[in-house]
């Protein structure tokens, strides 16, 4: 017996791989990693880490320490050579770790490089180039280089910062940034000859101007997703998210949808109910503004969304909708920039926050 529709994420990984490939071509004088952190943006570390392996990649990064672990201890059969990186570096309760799973920390605070010195293995350093996040400012970083007895021992492969308006290229930030942290790995370059630089994630692998670095770490643009306010064309779409239809019901004019009943019909009006809802990850926000795609139109979302519904106007389909139709809710039809747009946020946080009752699908 087939079980009731839910929504479903649709992920294509040969859209994933080619991406991976643009962004590579893109920059071809330097290494392109890969971030998997928060479970490959929601998307699966799990099948997402071997496609990307596949496709080339031998470099990703996670948020947290214990992400990096799971990747070694269920991702089967990651080469020892493949480098896991950890953007938020090591505390003393997980420094182990480090050396039972193979680990590559990033280090942000002179407290983590103290907590890292003695280790033989190597390490990364971020610099604070302007984000004022994570990463040692220029005067730690001063500190640092005039302590070379020290830290000299540290085994540094790349010196990495981050853009701050990477998402718009015009933005004077980007080329400050691009010049602080010459000046910073200058600084430290006669303590680390050896190490190479990292700047760009997405967006900075998009920005129209040249880049020292020898290594990219970029995310959202490898699902799909522009790292710019504008698209990106050459992207492909990885990401397919879809609900199903549940009933369908006519609403006669004057009558109201939905809790609180913040919809009310001018006209009679044909509804279809859809299996998702902010438990799965559509967000709340799109009460009353979102879209999905159904019998090849447009659809609005009307009413408040629920935990587990939602309601859209269906009385303009040309194709009859019948229960078990499927609608986009986003993918190549419906932009999930669109969809993020109008729920006030960013394709990263619904891609991120999809939830557990998703089913996840993977297509070649
Ligand atoms: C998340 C993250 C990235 C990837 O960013 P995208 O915009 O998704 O490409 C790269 N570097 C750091 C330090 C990050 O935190």
């Amino acid at each position: 017996m087939k079980t009731t529709p839910r929504p479903r994420l649709t992920v294509n990984l040969s859209a994933l791989q080619a991406n991976y490939q643009t962004l590579c071509a893109r920059r071809p004088g330097a290494e392109t990693g890969a971030v998997v952190k928060a479970n490959a943006y929601g998307f699966g570390a799990e099948r997402v880490v071997p496609a990307l392996i596949e496709a080339g990649c031998r470099t990703f990064f996670t948020a947290y320490t214990f992400e990096a672990v799971r990747l070694r201890q269920s991702v089967e059969a990651i080469p020892d050579a493949v480098n896991l990186c950890v953007f938020n570096g090591p505390s003393a309760g997980d420094l182990a770790d480090y050396d039972d799973y193979n680990l590559t920390p990033v280090l942000n605070t002179l407290a983590q490089v103290s907590l890292w010195q003695g280790q033989k293995s190597t390490c990364m350093l971020q610099v604070d180039t302007g984000m004022n996040r994570l990463g040692l400012t220029s005067k730690e970083v001063a500190t640092l280089a005039t302590n070379a007895d020290a830290h000299g021992g540290l085994k540094v492969s790349h010196i990495l910062s981050h853009f701050a308006c990477s998402s718009d290229p015009g933005a004077a930030k980007n080329k400050r940034q691009v010049e602080e942290f010459k000046n910073l790995t200058n600084k430290l370059g006669k303590l680390f000859p050896k190490a190479e630089k990292s700047i760009s994630a997405s967006g900075g692998i998009f920005l129209p101007f040249d880049i020292d670095e020898k290594l990219t770490r970029p995310g959202v643009a490898l699902y799909g997703a522009s790292p710019q306010d504008q698209p990106v064309d050459a992207l492909q779409t990885v990401a397919t998210l879809e609900a199903p239809v549940m009933q369908i019901r006519e609403v006669s004019s004057g009558e109201s949808v939905g809790y609180g009943a913040t919809f009310t019909g001018r006209e009679h009006a044909r509804v279809a109910t859809l299996g998702i809802g902010y438990a799965d990850g559509y967000p709340r926000h799109l009460s009353n503004c979102g879209k999905v795609i159904l019998g090849g139109r447009k659809c609005p979302v009307i009413g408040a969304i629920s935990m587990d519904l939602i309601t859209v106007d269906i009385t303009d389909c040309e194709d009859p909708i019948a229960v078990g139709a499927i609608a986009e809710c986003f993918g190549p039809t419906l932009p999930v920039a669109e969809i993020a747009t109008l729920a006030g946020t960013i394709a990263y946080e619904i891609f991120v926050t999809l939830g557990d009752r998703v089913e996840r699908r993977y297509v070649t």
